[in-house]
């Protein structure tokens, strides 16, 4: 589903974001990728949604290899993958339901399936009763939730993550990454780049570590940080 081989990514100004990262991510996996502030999540993620390009190596999203795509093909892409931010980027004069639509709207989806979609994920994501209200007038968390079902419209075969609860409070947090972990097991690869070592040591997912670009751990049904035993 996913591949990248001997992957670097240097910066114009010469930071070396990447170094030499090899990974493979199998279709329904649920990964997630821990560091420090600048050790290369973001840069990592970026390059699967062909943000950025690689200085050197091959991105495989799936069975595509993504630097080979010209910039026409790059929305294409982006329609079989979700991608959620920490700072949620939902249209802030619009309401949850025209944020949703909105999306659908410019890729040509008829209004009957419009509404059927929009009905579908609102449910998943528990916001049915908030499809009037506008981002100011919600909380953290029902953004983050706003957000999702906008990532998960399409049906995406990925959903990246990046942050996804870094302005939330503990609780809403766990709630949100329950909902991720929901998602992944209706069948969505889920790849959630985060800081919050409790929440990792308590699903015990796949663990990508990377620190100062350099992927220094990989490991399954992980903790955010070595065990001292
Ligand atoms: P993380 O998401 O783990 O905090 P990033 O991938 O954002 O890390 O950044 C990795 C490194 O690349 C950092 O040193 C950061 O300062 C640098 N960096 C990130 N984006 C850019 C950019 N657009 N131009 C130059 N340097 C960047
Ligand atoms: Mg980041």
């Amino acid at each position: 589903m996913i591949n990248l081989q001997s992957v670097s990514v240097e910066y114009p100004n010469g930071v070396l974001a990447l170094k030499d990262i090899g990974i493979s991510i199998s279709k329904g996996e649920f990964v997630f990728v821990v560091g420090s502030t600048g050790s290369g999540k973001s840069t990592f993620l970026k390059l699967l949604y062909r943000e950025i390009l690689p200085t050197r190596g091959s991105v495989i999203v799936d069975d595509q290899d993504v630097t080979q795509l010209d910039s026409s093909q790059v929305p294409f892409l982006r329609r079989k993958l979700g991608i959620v931010f920490q700072d949620f980027k939902l249209l802030p004069q619009k309401n949850v339901w025209e944020n949703l639509a909105f999306a659908l709207k410019v890729i040509g989806v008829n209004p009957r399936d419009i509404r059927r979609r929009i009905g579908d994920v609102l449910e998943l994501v528990g916001l049915t009763h908030r499809c009037d209200s506008f981002p100011n007038q919600m909380s953290g968390g029902e953004q983050q939730r706003a957000a999702i079902a906008r990532a998960l419209i399409n049906h995406p075969t990925i959903l990246i993550a990046d942050e996804p609860t870094g302005n939330l409070d503990p609780g809403t947090s766990w709630e949100i990454m329950q909902l991720l972990e929901q998602i992944n097991i209706r069948g969505t690869t889920v790849l959630a780049a985060t800081h919050d070592s409790q929440i990792v040591d308590r699903m015990k997912k796949r663990v990508i570590q990377l620190e100062s670009g350099s992927l220094v751990r990989d490991v399954n049904k992980g903790m955010y940080q070595h065990s001292e035993s």
